[in-house]
């Protein structure tokens, strides 16, 4: 199909960012196919992009400046730049590492995909109609490249696909099947359920992170709040703290923070996890517990209209921790809402620090991995970010 834009709606495609509104369409000519290539002109009849096209306000996400045809060759060479570059910076083709995110959608110029690597696993998500289309194809590419170090694709989808296009997707495995479900991340081992568990079935973005935590953890009392797979808590643990408790609402997480945690230290009495609401455990905690805690919940803006009711959540939340951390404790705070940019948070969290009474030092501003970049045109993909805070 073919997309003409309206006069002037060109300029953005111009400083490449990747996505094109409804709005700036003027016509378009052929079958309209949710998940179709389209090819799109200026209003003078140039040709400026190709990208997959969806009903929404979001009309079209760009995968290619160039006029050439989107085949497995096209997957091919641009899964190819991924792992060199995820090679380049020391996160994939090491021992002690087979935990990485290859393709992190627009900041990869792969609009809508996310592909994972778990040991010989790679797990691909579809986040757009056009992505889902064209699976087969990047499957495909992937085992091409890929084909000495991956085994099996897993393909998970059900829940990041718009439900209207009614597209039957199943998850499932698109090539091979292993049940070797082991990955490793920095030298420690964690159980991946891609299966059952949350996004691709590990928080891959929160590495350097849990690197910075191991730092700060010896002799330390660590609480790890909203702890899923249990990640800060063993990197916690390699650090040396004096106790870790871990808690997470959902049944399934402690079972899986308790299965990591065997896998690396077995028989050890430091840990202890707890299937509780993250804010009657804050309130019921004793004061003083702990002088370590991580507050990582899940995003609480999935759009703009729920901006106002997330920052009240994240400033409620950082309150509860402020008014009870041990003086002299380190508070690591995170938000991976893309809709709260770096300064609502910090200004949410300053609120926090403010009710509380509490001298509050900021000692590490954090963000997410170089294997999640950010394409420079496109700066919607910053989402995640955090704060390290001395609390006297
Ligand atoms: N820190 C984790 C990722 C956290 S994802 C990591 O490094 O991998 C967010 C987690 O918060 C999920 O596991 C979810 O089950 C949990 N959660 C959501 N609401 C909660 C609540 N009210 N109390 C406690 N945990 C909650």
């Amino acid at each position: 199909m073919k997309i003409i834009l309206k006069r002037g709606k060109d300029e953005s495609l111009r400083r490449f960012h990747p996505w094109i509104f409804s709005g700036a369409i003027h016509r378009i000519e052929g079958e309209q196919e949710e998940g179709a290539l389209a090819r799109v002109f200026t209003a003078d009849g140039e040709y400026i992009a190709t990208g997959h096209w969806q009903i929404g306000s979001i009309a079209v996400r760009v995968l290619t400046f160039r006029d050439e045809p989107i085949d497995t060759a096209f997957w091919a060479s641009r899964l190819q730049e991924a792992w060199q570059m995820r090679k380049a910076i020391g996160v994939a083709g090491r021992e002690d590492n087979s935990t990485y995110r290859l393709v992190h959608g627009e900041g990869d110029n792969l609009p809508g995909l996310v592909i994972d690597v778990y040991g010989r696993t790679a797990v691909m998500q579809a986040h757009s109609v056009g992505i889902h289309c064209s699976r087969m194809e990047i499957a495909e590419a992937l085992k091409q490249v890929m084909a000495a170090a991956i085994e099996s694709i897993y393909y998970k989808s059900e829940t990041t696909l718009p439900f209207k296009a009614d597209l039957g997707q199943e998850n499932g495995f698109l090539l091979g099947g292993s049940a070797d479900d082991v990955a490793v991340e920095n030298g420690l081992k964690f159980h991946i359920d891609w299966l059952r568990g949350q996004k691709t079935g590990f928080f891959v973005d929160q590495r350097d992170n849990r690197s910075l935590l191991e730092q700060y953890s010896r002799g330390r009392d660590v609480l790890n709040m909203f702890c899923y797979t249990g990640g800060f808590s063993v990197y916690a643990m390699r650090g040396g703290a004096r106790t870790v408790h871990s808690v997470d609402s959902s049944a399934q997480a402690v079972d899986l923070v308790n299965a990591n945690v065997e896998l690396n230290f077995p028989g050890d009495a430091r840990h202890r996890a707890y299937a509780e609401d993250a804010f009657r455990f804050l309130q019921l905690m004793t004061d003083g517990a702990y002088d370590l805690i991580i507050l990582d919940p899940p995003a609480f803006a999935k759009h703009k209209d729920a901006l106002r009711n997330a920052l009240k959540g994240y400033t409620r939340l950082n309150l509860r921790a402020f008014e009870k951390i041990r003086p002299g404790g380190i508070l690591f705070t995170f938000s991976c809402s893309q809709a709260v940019n770096k300064d609502q948070f910090r200004m949410a969290v300053f609120t926090a620090a403010a009710q509380s009474g509490r001298r509050v030092r900021i000692l590490h501003q954090l963000h997410q991995p170089a294997d999640h970049p950010i394409n420079i045109y496109h700066p919607e993909g910053e989402y995640l970010k955090g704060l390290v805070l001395y609390v006297e």
